[in-house]
């Protein structure tokens, strides 16, 4: 993608849940940090830009990915961090976009870690005033748009061109601290279980979108503006509908939701291979992401899974997708 650091791909992993090791599943992944290689049972090597094994932790998780977005969205870029994986790898750990409120300073994902990197650079600069964030919650499930920071489920209308798409009527929450801004994470993260439970959905179906957008004005120091903006999305899982699932509507739903994840992967490997043409018209997820991948924009891809052998075979796709990325 133009240039080696416009786009980062990560493997992370979580350690073993309860259930892989009462149904007696044995690793099957080997990290090598000092080549970035992970090994996934003892037979294919990847290697990537950094691979975190199951020890690792959230702040070295996130200092190694994300954390460098925080220089470009000062100097007025864009970026994008995408948290890929099948259901249960730790996707939404990662992002911090649990449905819980009281999530401990160490346990914090991506999400929170970034918004408290953007304050306390405002807060260091000259003119803290001259800075405005707002945030935005969105959640995309088949073709629908849904704002996430609204307690009814509307349907939001997706609007533009090639230059770019703009979702109408998204509602756009100035916050002036941490605090704020994770006040309304909490709230988006709620309405979406909510609106789950309500709909008999679950969260491995859908994308979740948390927006950023940092705007600086001019002020007495320093005449310069900008605006830039962050789109920090949980993706849907990754994982091959069973065949008993893949019926009716719930199917309809399956090949949408892939269809998403296939056009991100389509987007990123054409950018990679710097192809003329850029398929981001093929879904309504690379739509909404166009003006924070590619061009200017800085995308940082964390794919996750699991160290279980019963979890081989989607643990392999997953590597196979981030490897497609590089
Ligand atoms: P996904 O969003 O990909 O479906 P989750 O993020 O919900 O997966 O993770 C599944 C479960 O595993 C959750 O209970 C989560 O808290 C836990 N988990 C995931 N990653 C880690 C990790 N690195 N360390 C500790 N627990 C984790
Ligand atoms: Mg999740």
């Amino acid at each position: 993608m133009g240039g080696e650091d416009s786009l980062r791909v990560v493997v992370r992993a979580r350690p073993m849940n309860a259930r892989e090791a009462r149904e007696g599943a044995r690793r099957c992944v080997e990290f090598y940090e000092s080549s970035q290689q992970v090994v996934i049972n003892g037979a294919a090597t990847f290697a990537f830009d950094k691979v975190f094994s199951d020890t690792s932790d959230q702040a070295t998780v996130y200092e190694n990915s994300a954390a460098p977005l925080l220089d470009r969205i000062f100097d007025g870029f864009n970026g994008t961090v995408l948290a890929y994986g099948q259901t249960g790898s730790g996707k939404t750990y990662t992002m911090g976009t649990e449905d819980k409120d009281d999530t401990d300073e160490i346990q914090r994902g991506v999400i929170p870690r970034l918004v408290d990197g953007i304050f306390s650079r405002i807060s260091a600069a000259l003119n803290p005033d001259s800075f405005k964030v707002s945030v935005s919650m969105y959640e995309i499930y088949g073709d629908a748009v849904y704002d996430l920071l609204r307690s009814d489920k509307v349907k939001l209308e997706v609007r533009g061109d090639d230059q770019g798409c703009t979702i109408v009527n998204l509602t756009t929450a100035p916050v002036k601290d941490l605090l704020g801004a994770l006040k309304q994470l909490t709230l988006g993260c709620h309405y979406r279980t909510k609106a789950e439970t309500a709909m008999n959905a679950t969260s491995s179906r859908s994308h979740a979108v948390f927006t950023i957008l940092l705007e600086k004005f001019p002020d007495e120091a320093n005449d310069a503006s900008f605006s830039s903006k962050l789109q920090l999305v949980d993706l849907a899982g990754s994982e091959r509908l069973k065949k008993t699932q893949a019926e009716g509507d719930r199917m309809k739903e399956g090949i949408n939701i892939n269809s998403g994840l296939l056009a991100v992967g389509n987007v990123i490997s054409a950018l990679v291979q710097k192809q003329k043409h850029i398929p981001y018209r093929s879904s309504v997820l690379t739509r909404v992401l166009q003006d924070s991948l590619g061009g200017n924009a800085f995308t940082v891809m964390v794919a996750c899974i699991s160290p279980a052998d019963t979890n081989s075979v989607e643990s392999l796709n997953t590597l196979r997708y981030a490897d497609r990325a590089k």
